[in-house]
């Protein structure tokens, strides 16, 4: 512990209420700037209504092998499937254990898995607990995959759609052409991207118009509710069935977080929310470049504001509290040493007025610390 602490890697838990575009830290209310609601569904009358509807009880209390199967799983399954335009889907319980079911059922030591360099922890957990052999490629670089991609035998190609951390785009259109080229099997875990982008918001993979052998989502970001899922063929499906750990044995996504999930996702469908979040997306961005900010090279909600050192990333991150706005500051491991950042991500539910707030407290928490 001692020395996380003195490389400034410490993390506690704060105490935070949210309550939608505001969250209440420590006893502090502030605007809130690092929601993965993006659409603001978690809070929307409708979704709500229909999870209190259907709580009859709180959970089926076992696993969907033994008596967990509650009907309305494989309604939501039937209603993902077409949205992900996929032949079938999966739910799991978090989007953290259909990566790790995924990939475990799909490779062993004989499998080759190539992954970005910037691949979220879930699928780094998921490639190590398969055995696979595994290659990184540098991030978003379909040049250096297709170098790499010169091994016989069966490999995986997997990558985000929207980039967890950095909020930039997989160039799918290249990175899928090259896997299915040399025969490998392609996963986009689109947990940022669904909901939000691609023809009725279906996600990267579709707003490209590739096909790709496996999606994996969360339903705790753009659909504001909870579970995770895979969208794949039937006979991925019936495999995960069969040898999936992670869907095996673990209890079941209770029923009315499965029902919160199909009120959600028409209302996501009618595309007046992601318009929303473009036009606070493209205020935020600009006013934060006007103010000198060096932002990544983000094409999506999630804004990084980049810092480089801990220290002062922690600093920035406390100032900015004080001062009522509530941002993240990521660091090593979620991110590379000496690229510590601000990371901003925004909704619908942000007004102009959040915005114009969160802005001014970027101002004076960087007379503080002298950012930029
Ligand atoms: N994949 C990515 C890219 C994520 O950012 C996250 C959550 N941070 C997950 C998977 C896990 O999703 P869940 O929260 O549903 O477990």
């Amino acid at each position: 512990m001692g020395s996380i602490k003195a490389a400034n890697l410490y993390r506690a838990l704060r105490n935070v209420v949210v309550k939608g575009p505001i969250a209440v830290v420590n006893g502090r209310e502030a605007i809130h700037l690092c929601s993965n609601d993006y659409l603001g569904l978690s809070q929307n009358s409708q979704v709500v209504k229909a999870a209190a509807m259907a709580l009859t009880h709180v959970s089926q209390a076992s696993s969907r092998l033994i008596a967990g199967n509650d009907p309305v799983l494989e309604e939501l399954e039937g209603v993902l499937a077409r949205h992900r335009r996929a032949e079938t889907a999966l739910v799991y319980p978090t989007g953290y254990m259909a990566n790790l079911g995924v990939v475990t059922a799909l490779a062993d030591k004989k499998t080759t898995i190539f992954s970005d360099e910037l691949n979220h922890a879930s699928i780094i957990d998921a490639c190590r607990l398969s055995g696979a052999r595994v290659q990184i490629f540098r991030h978003n670089d379909p040049g250096h995959l297709e170098e790499l991609l010169r091994r016989p035998g069966r490999t995986i190609v997997i990558t985000e759609g929207v980039f967890s951390m950095d909020g930039d785009i997989a160039d799918l259109r290249q990175i899928c052409r090259i896997a299915q080229k040399r025969g490998a099997i392609t996963i986009v875990d689109d947990a940022h991207g669904d909901f939000v982008f691609g023809p009725k918001f279906s996600g990267v993979p579709a707003s490209f118009g590739v096909d790709v052998d496996v999606h994996v989502s969360s339903l705790s970001k753009g659909l504001g509710c909870f579970g995770g899922y895979v969208a794949t063929s039937k006979k991925i499906r019936d495999l995960l069935i069969n040898t999936s750990r992670q869907f095996i044995y673990t209890s079941a996504l209770p029923d009315h977080l499965c029902a919160a999930a199909i009120a959600a996702i028409p209302i996501s469908k009618k595309g007046h929310l992601q318009k929303q979040l473009s036009s606070n997306i493209k205020f935020l961005v600009s006013r934060l470049r006007k103010q000198g900010f060096t932002l990544g090279v983000s094409s999506s909600q999630i804004i990084p504001v980049m810092i480089g050192d801990e220290k002062k990333a922690i600093k920035f991150s406390q100032e900015l509290l004080k001062r009522g706005v509530f941002v993240q500051a990521v660091r090593y491991p979620t991110v590379r040493k000496g690229s510590a950042r601000l990371r901003i991500s925004i909704t619908a539910m942000h007004t102009k007025s959040h915005l114009e707030t969160a802005l001014d407290a970027f101002s004076a928490a960087n007379g503080k610390t002298c950012l930029v």
